[in-house]
């Protein structure tokens, strides 16, 4: 394990530029044509829409990312990985969600676990999705209140409530974080649970800004009865998976931010050269130049942060020095892509506040990318830790 961060990777492989080609053909071929119908139709796809994706992207490999080959996946590196996701988060309404992937919490879950969930979810039959927030444990997940207690057999009984489960619609497995009652003890605990078991209760399917692909419900559990053969990781390590899961998914949302702003200087661009008012291109107003100027340069230097992060990973370097970065990478690239599209409906005038345009599509979805995967004030809580704890050099070098 290393303890310094790799220099920013200059120059990709030719198989890694190839790579990044497939992606960027499979979004603008397959992806990019279906926003508008995405977006009329409140981001839900009719079923053989959605097959037709699943069926291109596993035709182009591009499932299941970053699991390993054996069980179905690509076996990327995280330079690999940003690649395509980059390319991924270039389209809008969340399209990307119907390319076949699970979390990467699997990489701590047995092989009898992997086989029953993994490969259904790389063939398109059915995902996962991770329910750990409460009504009243968001940003502090230690708070919450969800207990797996033994039941006396082999098995335990869940209770408890979990809001704002991403693809908890169209889950075959929901990865629930409890406390183990063991005695006086409570164990942070990930189990694994179907939807359909006895006692899960989908209570409420609110609306939300985006028009994403899937909901985020409300889920109770009330004594649900799971084998023990349905713990994750191991008792108590509930914690530390999530953390190295919080690594990877805030370095996602890094990284699908800066396709969406590589797609707003593109769309923008070239509004500006090709728009005319009075005897000028808008270009040619300093109004509209400089803004796209502030926005490329915001691109470029979340670009190199969240390409840093990636590389640090690939080297093996202290988790504990990537989980700052890549808070550093979600923090500034969330809050640059924000400031991106609200220049970019800007410079659309009326047009950028129209739903058929990428630059109102993305000024109201990237809004979340604030607030999901640790809100900016946990980003900055976590950097001002590091600070703390490891000092200036390792924190920003
Ligand atoms: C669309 C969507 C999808 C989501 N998907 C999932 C999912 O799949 N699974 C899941 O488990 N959760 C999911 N979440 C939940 C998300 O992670 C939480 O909403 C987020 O962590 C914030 O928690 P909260 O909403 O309870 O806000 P709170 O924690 O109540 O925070 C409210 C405000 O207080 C601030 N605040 C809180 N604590 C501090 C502090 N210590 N210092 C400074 N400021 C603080 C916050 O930054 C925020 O501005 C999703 C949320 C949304 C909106």
């Amino acid at each position: 394990m290393t303890t310094t961060a790799p220099e920013p990777t200059a120059q990709f492989t030719d198989e890694q530029l190839a790579l990044q080609q497939r992606a960027r053909e499979f979004v603008d071929t397959v992806l990019i044509p279906l926003e508008e119908q995405a977006e009329t139709a409140s981001g839900r796809l009719d079923a053989e829409t959605i097959a037709s994706i699943q069926r291109a992207a596993i035709a182009a490999n591009l499932h299941g990312g970053r699991i390993p080959t054996r069980h179905g996946g690509q076996g990327w590196s995280m330079i690999e990985w940003f690649l395509v996701n980059e390319q991924f988060g270039r389209t809008t309404n969340g399209l990307h969600w119907h390319v076949p992937n699970v979390y990467n919490v699997w990489a701590d879950a047995t092989e009898a676990q992997i086989e029953r969930y993994v490969p259904p979810a790389l063939a398109g039959q059915g995902g996962d999705a991770y329910a750990v927030t409460e009504a009243e444990a968001g940003s502090d997940p230690g708070g919450i209140a969800t207990t797996a207690t033994p039941d006396g057999g082999d098995g335990y009984r869940i209770n408890g409530e979990k809001w704002f489960v991403t693809s908890g619609d169209v889950a075959r497995v929901l990865v629930v974080m409890a406390n183990v009652i063991d005695g006086s003890e409570r164990l942070p605990t990930l189990l694994l649970v179907e939807p359909h078991a006895d006692g899960v209760e989908f209570v409420d399917d609110p609306r939300f800004t985006h028009n994403y692909p899937h909901g985020h419900p409300t889920i109770r559990f009330t004594d649900v009865r799971v084998e023990a053969g349905a713990v994750i990781g191991g008792l108590g390590n509930g914690e530390a998976l999530q953390r190295r899961w919080f690594t990877e998914e805030r370095l996602g949302i890094a990284t699908h931010g800066l396709g969406a702003m590589w797609r707003l200087l593109e769309e923008t661009t070239d509004w500006a050269l090709t728009r005319r008012q009075g005897e000028h291109r808008i270009m040619d107003y300093q109004g509209i130049s400089f803004p796209l100027a502030d926005s490329a340069t915001d691109a470029a230097v979340g670009r190199l942060l969240a390409l840093q992060v990636c590389a640090m990973l690939d080297a093996g370097t202290d988790p504990k020095l990537v989980h700052a970065k890549a808070s550093m990478a979600k923090l500034f690239v969330s809050e640059a892509a924000g400031r991106c599209a609200d220049r970019a409906v800007q410079a659309f005038g009326g047009r950028g506040y129209m739903r058929s345009f990428v630059a109102e599509r993305f000024n109201r979805e990237l809004r979340v990318d604030r607030i999901w995967e640790g809100t900016s004030e946990i980003q900055r809580l976590i950097i001002a830790r590091a600070l703390e704890r490891r000092g200036v050099e390792a924190t920003i070098h």
